[in-house]
């Protein structure tokens, strides 16, 4: 998937804006898990493509009163990362040295630069607008963020500015695909030197589908698996910042073009906030997830057993908690293969087809047992189902009042569903349709 990100200063509008791109998606897809969390990150579709937003405003604290210099970080990270990038200008303001700060760093951009001017809601606006010629990044686009006039001719031209995504590689295909991610100082870079090693077994380096993003593949312990790795990791001895959207932002890229995320995090530290963040995106993506309690080494063993530790972040990822915790050192290669091991079977588990006679056989039965609850004296009946063909796992059951099926019947579907078949560490969708 391409990646937009907005840039522009505090309060031009640039949440509005991101929420207007990524609902009509966000209400089809979300409804599903009934869960909102942070929304710097969604996905949009206009015209039949889709691409990714990343709402870098959103990473700001307090934006009120943010620094330049913070800006200035922001847009550079997101000239690295984006795949275009779209300006957010106010016309009210009109044009502020931080406009001019901005429009300076995006000038020397070979990326597609999208010039937007917000809260143009009238004519006499149209006629203001035309002071963001100065800015030098020549033709502009309104819109009116507030009454959401404008928003499709945006998306037109995003979507004509967007490069085209070459074709993935076959080869590359039949491998597992893993990306690992975590915050800053994890333990990502000891992970991947520890399990490849010095020597690395590099057999190709093909260039993904992205301009960044390069899958290596490697063969260790007997398993070929692809290593998904980003201009972004190569980057990191230059930019040291301890920041939760560098780090978010340098994971979409992995993430979107792998089959499982393996993410790491540091023990002594435990699941906190940015985590979280990164173990969303995976989520969202329906990747597979393994998750690394790594630096275990330092971890006292008798202030905290792996019990108490793998219950608390199973609280953190609700309700989303099938997943696989491991616990490894990078440093005393503790539990490496077994981590290789389990990235692998999420991988298989995410494959895994089942037929449609034995789905129906196994799950009408239980769903017979515990029926959607009646509504209005009426019977709700699910009398098929079946695995759709989907790269992600998806579950389709045929019912004749699918709209009063609620969510926690939903939870009780996919529940059985996991103890009956393994979909350790595979987010899976569950829809009811009309038969
Ligand atoms: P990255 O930013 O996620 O790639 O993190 P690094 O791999 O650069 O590791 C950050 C720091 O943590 C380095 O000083 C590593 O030596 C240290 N570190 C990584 N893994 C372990 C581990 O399992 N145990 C201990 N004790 N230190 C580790």
């Amino acid at each position: 998937n391409n990646i937009v990100a907005i840039v522009g200063r505090p309060n031009v509008g640039k949440s509005t804006f991101f929420n207007r791109l990524i609902q009509r998606r966000e209400a089809i897809v979300d409804s599903v898990s009934g869960v909102t969390r942070d929304r710097n990150y969604g996905k949009s579709e206009w015209n039949g493509k889709e691409f990714s937003v990343i709402d870098t405003g959103g990473y700001i604290k307090g934006s009120d009163d943010i620094f330049e210099a913070e800006i200035r970080k922001q847009v550079e990270l997101a000239i690295d990362e984006a795949d275009a990038i779209v300006f957010l200008v106010d016309v009210e303001e009109g044009i502020t040295p931080m406009d001019n700060e901005v429009a300076k760093l995006l000038r020397k951009v070979t990326k597609p630069v999208l010039l937007v001017v917000n809260k143009v809601d009238n004519a006499k606006r149209e006629q203001d607008a035309f002071e963001f010629y100065n800015l030098g990044l020549g033709e502009y686009v309104t819109m009116s963020g507030m009454s959401g006039s404008g928003t499709g001719e945006v998306l037109d031209k995003i979507v004509e500015i967007l490069p085209e995504l070459p074709e993935v590689e076959e080869a590359t295909e039949e491998l597992p695909r893993f990306a690992v991610v975590g915050r800053p100082n994890a333990g990502k870079s000891s992970f991947i030197n520890a399990l490849i090693g010095e020597d690395r077994f590099v057999v190709t380096d093909i260039a993904g589908t992205t301009r960044d993003a390069i899958d290596t593949k490697y063969n260790r312990f007997g398993f070929e698996f692809n290593l998904v790795d980003t201009a972004g990791i190569r980057r990191k001895a230059k930019v040291k910042e301890d920041l939760e959207f560098y780090s978010v932002m340098r994971s979409v890229r992995a993430i979107e073009h792998s089959d499982v995320c393996i993410l790491v995090i540091d023990a002594t530290r435990g699941f906190e906030g940015q985590d979280q963040s990164i173990f969303w995106l995976a989520e969202k993506n329906r990747k597979g997830i393994v998750i690394l309690v790594n630096k275990w080494d330092l971890v006292e063993k008798d202030t905290m057993t792996t019990v108490q530790y793998e219950k608390k972040i199973r609280e953190e990822i609700a309700p989303f908690t099938d997943v696989p915790i491991l616990f490894v050192s990078a440093l005393t290669k503790q539990r490496l293969l077994k981590a290789l091991e389990t990235a692998v079977e999420v991988y298989e588990n995410r494959k895994q087809r089942i037929a449609t006679s034995k789905f129906n056989d196994t799950m009408l039965p239980i769903i017979e047992h515990n029926p959607p609850p009646a509504i209005k004296g009426k019977y709700i009946k699910i009398k098929y189902c079946m695995q759709l063909p989907t790269p992600v796992p998806q579950f389709v059951f045929f019912a004749n009042l699918p709209q009063y099926i609620k969510d926690p019947y939903k939870r009780y579907v996919e529940n059985k569903l996991r103890e009956i078949y393994n979909f350790e560490g595979v987010p899976i969708e569950i829809y009811f349709r009309q038969k």
